[in-house]
Formats: structure tokens, C-alpha cells, sequence
């Protein structure tokens, strides 16, 4: 049977899709960050020679018995917790069947009808806004290997397995489909991300595979309440091809029923260079997993007093900690937003704004200075040479009137390249506030005399040439002059 999907028709036009709507599901999966394997004592690691992370099991030698790891569901709890989840208190792993060279098995253990963590949600940060996302579940499951294609433009055809991944952990957490665009499916993978790196349980590195995302997609008319036909996209490897496949997704498909077609469900990939999606399989040929419960493992039990325990040592998560800092620190929330991208900086600001009593003024050099610097210098935050305690301490004195703005950006380039405190580069260098009356006497009465048309104007009204020559002192004292006491002392002069 030709599908009419397979039939051109060409990409919605702007007026056409303002009349549908989108509903997307997305199904992620996210590779939890244990020493060891889901069912094996092999190191989960990456990047090591290929075939060398395995036992027999791995590798699905007759007559081996997975034992579960109790890292993994430890992991797969916090999963859950951080996704505001019910924790299953009995979840059932179960072979899901299918044939694929770097399965050697032939099967994946997985979790079907009873996975460890389900009806979850999370509020996801938008334009103006936020949105709660629905989280069906999150399920343990076991990676497979991988296949790697080489040579296939030459004569010569070469296929390898690695299977070094083979029983790495994964949770796959799957979400309702609550979402509505492309953009709102991007918010949600990045929030989504940052709350699991907060949880600690994964680096959520999409280069290392770490996390892997397939989108479910269908349009319907704007007003209708039955969901259309869904396509899977798969093949997703960045948030942004996500985002772009989406939209090229949903273009196609009302363009398709536009034209008098009808959507097919199957499974789409997308490709990056054209950025297109292009029909992989259609629902006839999709597979049938044939799952049944894994009888060479046991329930899985979770105590009330262990989930006790986990929840008890869960750390605070992105959404708690932006609001803490709006109402704690009275920071914008933008700015809780920019803090909050890493927990690491999120720290870093913590740590500088106690020492430095002024929240806000510390967020300014964080997001601006600091980071500034550290782009420059290619490193991390965590990596900074300027610690958070001695940011803190230099913003504290800019707070106390002790140095200048600008006296302390000059002071912070040094502590970057040498990293030492913002009161011993002082010292070295000279670098002392000048609050000596008498000094400061001696710099204004020389710009007073360089200066005679602005001190007349002063004197004839035009009192605003003030700044101008506040700026003429600062300069002449190498802008450590004391600004407020400058400015004091040059009023009284001008206006004796
Ligand atoms: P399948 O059995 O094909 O895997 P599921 O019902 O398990 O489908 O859903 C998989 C994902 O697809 C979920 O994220 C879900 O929210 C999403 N989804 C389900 N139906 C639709 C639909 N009609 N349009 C878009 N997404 C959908
Ligand atoms: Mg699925």
C-alpha cells in the first residue's frame, strides 16, 4: 500500500500552521553515572580501547546471570525523586526482544508495565512564564553495544562491534505530551538536563552519549481535542536538532494533510545536513518486543526506609534554588536563571555573595567579570583562579568605599593571572584607596588649575562639568582616589 506519506506535498505555509497545533512526547534516555555496570562489575566508562569494558555477561555468554547493581537503582530513585515521581515500592525488569548485532543477548532487560519511577512532572521555564510538563515514567534499562560502519564508500565493506557500552545503565524517562512547540520541547530538555546534573546522578554529556533523545510528534486543528497520528523522530543527537526537527516535523505534516494526505505513524530520522526527517519504518514493520518479566532477576524491592534515606540526601535542585535566590538575595530571576546553569556556579555565587554581604553587586561580577575572564582564559568556573571567597572579598571592599570600580577591575585581572587575594595584590602594588585629605587636596588643586573654563562654568551655573572634572581627579590619581571623598572636596573648592 502507498502511503500518502511517502507522496510530496509541500511544507506548510506560515498561514497554514497558525491553524494547527503540535503535541509532542518526547522519550529520553540518560546514562546514570555508576562505577559499574547495571548487571556487571564492568567499569561504566567511555572512551577506553573497544571490547575491553566486559565480562562474559556483557557479552551474553550462555550460562552467565545479570545481579543487579544497587548503585543503579539508588540512581534510578534519585531519577525519580528529582522529576517529583512515585516510586514504584515493587518494580519488575523485563526482556524486551529483538535481534540486533551489538545486542548479543537478543534481548535488552528492561522495565515495562512496572517501571521503578512514574507520574512525575516538571516545571519547565519559559518566555514570561513557567510550564508543567507531565513525566510518565522513568524506567531502568541496560545499553546495548555499538556498531560502527566504516569503508562503505569504498569497495572494501568493514562493520565493528564495540560492546563496551553493553549494560551500561540508562533511565529512559518519558514524558506526556504536554508539549506544544519546538521551543517549549528545547525548555524542557535543557531544564530537564540541568535537574538530573543537579541530582547528581549523570554528566548528561549528549557528545559522550550520555543523553539520547527520540521526539514524538503529531499536529491536530487548532480547537480539536483528539491527538493526530504521531511520527518518532529519531537520530536526534543536540537540543538544537530537536528543535529543528520539530519544526520541520510539524511543517511537513500539516502540509501533508493541507494537500488532502493523510499522517503515517512510524519512525522518522532526521538528517542533520538537509534537515530533513525521512520515514525509517513504517507501524508494519515496527517491532514486536515481545516482552515477558526477566525470570533470572527478582523483583525489585525499595524500602520505604531506604527511599527515605535517598530522599533525605537528595540535593537541592535547580527550580528550589532559582526561587531561593529570587527571595533570599532578591536577585531577578533572570538572573537565578544564569546562576543556576551549572551547580558549580551556582555554588561559586553562593559562597562569593555570603563573603561579600552584597548579593546583587556579586552577580554582576560574577556573570560579568568573572565570566568574562574565564571565556577569555578557556577555563571552567571550577577551574578559576580566582576563588569564590576572594571574589566575595573584593566586591566587599568595593562595598565599603575602600576601592573604585575601576581600581577593582584593574585588581582583579591581577588575582586572575596569579591568583592571589584582591588586599595582597594591594599591597604589593601600591594599590591603597587615597583617602588622605591632604593628598586628595593636592591632585584637585592641580586639575583646578589645569581646568579654568570648567571651573568658571561651574562657578557661572553650569554645575554638571562637575563630572568631568571628578573624572579629571580620578584619572590623575590612577582611579584610586576615593571617589566620594573627591567629589566632597572638590564641591567645597569649587563653590568657596
Ligand atoms: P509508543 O507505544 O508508540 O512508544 P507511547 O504511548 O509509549 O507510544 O508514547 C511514546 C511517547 O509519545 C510519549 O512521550 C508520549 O507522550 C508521546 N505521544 C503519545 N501519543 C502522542 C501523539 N498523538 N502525539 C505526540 N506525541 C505522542
Ligand atoms: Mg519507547
Amino acid at each position: 500500500m502507498e502511503s500518502m506519506s511517502t507522496v510530496m506535498a509541500p511544507l506548510a505555509t506560515a498561514e497554514q500552521l497558525a491553524k494547527y497545533e503540535a503535541v509532542i512526547g518526547l522519550e529520553v534516555h540518560v546514562q546514570l553515572g555508576t562505577n559499574s555496570k547495571i548487571f556487571s562489575t564492568a567499569p561504566n566508562a567511555f572512551g577506553e580501547a573497544p571490547n575491553t569494558l566486559v565480562t562474559p555477561l556483557c557479552v551474553g555468554m550462555p550460562g552467565t546471570l545479570p545481579v543487579l547493581n544497587k548503585g543503579v537503582v539508588e540512581f534510578a530513585v534519585r531519577v525519580g525523586l528529582a522529576l517529583n515521581c512515585e516510586i514504584r515500592p515493587v518494580s519488575i525488569f523485563a526482556r524486551k526482544n529483538y535481534f540486533y548485532p551489538d545486542l548479543p543477548k537478543g534481548y535488552q532487560i528492561s522495565q515495562y508495565d512496572q517501571p521503578t519511577a512514574e507520574h512525575g512532572w516538571i516545571e519547565v521555564p519559559l518566555d514570561g512564564g513557567q510550564k508543567r510538563i507531565g513525566i510518565t515514567r522513568a524506567h531502568l534499562e541496560e545499553d546495548a553495544g555499538k556498531s560502527i560502519h566504516e569503508g562503505f564508500k569504498d569497495s572494501s565493506k568493514y562493520s565493528y562491534v564495540d560492546l563496551n557500552r553493553c549494560g551500561a545503565p540508562l533511565v529512559e524517562i518519558v514524558s506526556e505530551p504536554d508539549i506544544r512547540t519546538a521551543d517549549e520541547a528545547y525548555a524542557y530538555l535543557t531544564e530537564l538536563k540541568l535537574a538530573l546534573q543537579f541530582a547528581g546522578v549523570s554528566s548528561c554529556d549528549m557528545e559522550k552519549g550520555q543523553l539520547r533523545c527520540d521526539a514524538n510528534v503529531s499536529v491536530r486543528p487548532v480547537g480539536q481535542e483528539k491527538f493526530g497520528t504521531k511520527a518518532e523522530i529519531k537520530n536526534l543527537n543536540s537540543f538544537r536538532f530537536v528543535k529543528l526537527a520539530l519544526e520541520y516535523e510539524i511543517a511537513r505534516q500539516v502540509g501533508l494533510i493541507e494537500a488532502g494526505g493523510q499522517v503515517v505513524q512510524e519512525t522518522r530520522l532526521y538528517n542533520s545536513t538537509t534537515g530533513e526527517t525521512v520515514s525509517m519504518r513504517s507501524k508494519e514493520h515496527a517491532h514486536d518486543y515481545r516482552y515477558f518479566p526477566e525470570p533470572d532477576l527478582l523483583p525489585l524491592k525499595i524500602s520505604k526506609a531506604w527511599l527515605d534515606e535517598i530522599t533525605a540526601s537528595m540535593p537541592e535542585l535547580p527550580a528550589a534554588k532559582r526561587k531561593r535566590f529570587v527571595e533570599d538575595y532578591g536577585l531577578r530571576e533572570y538572573d537565578a536563571q544564569v546562576l543556576t546553569l551549572t551547580k558549580e556556579l551556582s555554588d561559586y555565587f553562593e559562597v562569593a555573595a555570603q563573603v561579600s554581604s552584597n548579593p546583587k553587586t556579586t552577580v554582576n561580577w560574577v556573570t560579568g567579570e568573572l565570566q568574562g575572564a574565564l571565556n577569555t582564559a578557556g577555563k571552567d568556573i571550577t577551574e578559576s583562579p580566582v576563588s569564590a571567597s576572594q571574589l566575595g572579598e573584593l566586591v566587599s571592599l568595593i562595598e565599603k568605599g575602600e576601592i573604585s570600580g575601576k581600581l577593582a577591575k584593574e585588581i582583579f585581572a591581577k588575582m586572575m593571572e596569579t591568583g592571589h587575594s584582591a588586599p595582597a595584590i594591594m599591597e604589593r602594588e601600591g594599590l591603597k584607596q587615597i583617602s588622605d585629605t591632604g593628598e586628595l587636596e593636592r591632585i584637585l588643586d592641580d586639575v583646578l588649575a589645569k581646568n579654568p573654563a570648567q571651573v568658571e562654568q561651574y562657578r557661572g551655573g553650569k554645575t554638571a562639568v562637575i563630572g568631568f572634572l571628578v573624572g579629571q581627579a580620578m584619572k590623575a590619581s590612577r582611579g584610586q582616589a576615593n571617589p566620594q571623598m573627591v567629589n566632597e572636596l572638590l564641591r567645597k573648592k569649587l563653590e568657596a
